[in-house]
């Protein structure tokens, strides 16, 4: 994984997603290389020709703009890029922006997959008004191994959960994507969503899994090696999505009201 440093000409970016303002996004590049991330579009707004998921570019001077800045509303950190992926633990920048955004009084909502979220309670817990948003799909370390390879185990994103819900901090798990074949099933929900009503989290959302058709060839092979199984599962999902989509925004909501959980679906 290469990673380097840039220089950004903005901080906050303006969202279209309900309920937010702002975006922010302290990194270019991910190394969790998660199979199905949706995030590899912004290499087209950049000069980087090497492959999504072999670099991370941390936007060094984010924080001094971002103190500029100064507009008002609710931000989400991490809409692109997971904000604590590894390379945060030494260039901090998520930290930054916590820090300042906080002490502005803005209301922060925090994307991630990673159990580093943990080291910023200090900061969450002096600024009330920041909450976490941890995804989570599957149970099963395998699976997770080969869709989001650079990503921490379930296991830590569960304790990771439990800690953050110890300490008062607002926090909802997203359950998405969910995988066809290995985590979209009533019984492999109801295991998943009574995993993290154990953690104490009450709140989680369901998505379903979005593929991209230009990488389709490359997974179905990939996936065809690895997991044969699965392989009509995913072939039901691109060539009848209608007929999988409602069957599974049907089961979803079932099973979160069987497991006593609030949420819903986002799809
Ligand atoms: S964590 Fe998000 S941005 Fe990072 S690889 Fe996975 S889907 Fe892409």
């Amino acid at each position: 994984m290469r990673v380097r440093i840039r220089r950004c000409r903005s901080a906050l970016s303006k969202t279209g997603i309900p309920g937010a303002d702002f975006c922010v996004n302290p990194y270019l590049g991910c190394s969790h290389r998660c199979v199905y991330c949706y995030a590899t579009f912004m290499l087209r707004y950049t000069r980087i020709e090497e492959p999504w998921g072999s670099f991370v570019e941390a936007k060094i001077n984010l924080p001094e703009l971002l103190r500029q800045e100064r507009r008002q509303g609710r931000v989400i950190l991490g809409t692109v890029c997971d904000p604590y992926q590894p390379v945060e633990a030494r260039f901090q920048l998520s930290r930054q922006v916590l820090e300042i955004l906080g002490g502005f009084g803005f209301s922060v909502e925090i994307l991630t997959k990673s159990d580093l979220v943990l080291r910023d309670i200090d900061l969450m817990q002096r600024h009330p008004s920041i909450s976490v948003e941890l995804t989570l799909t599957t149970l099963d370390e395998r699976v997770r191994a080969f869709f989001e390879p650079g990503a921490p185990p379930a296991v830590r994103r569960l304790k990771a959960a439990e800690e953050l819900v110890r300490a008062g901090i607002p926090t909802t798990v997203f359950f998405g994507p969910v995988l066809p074949y290995f985590s979209d099933s009533e019984a492999k929900m109801t295991e998943l969503l009574q995993a993290i009503a154990r953690t104490g989290v009450r709140r989680v959302l369901i998505d379903r899994f979005n593929y991209l058709r230009h990488k389709l060839p490359g997974f179905r092979s990939r996936l065809q090696k690895e997991f044969p199984l699965a392989l009509q599962s995913f072939v039901l999902l691109t060539e009848r999505p209608d007929e999988y989509t409602s069957a599974l925004r049907e089961r979803a909501l079932r099973v979160l009201k069987k497991v006593g959980l609030e949420g819903g679906v986002v799809f």
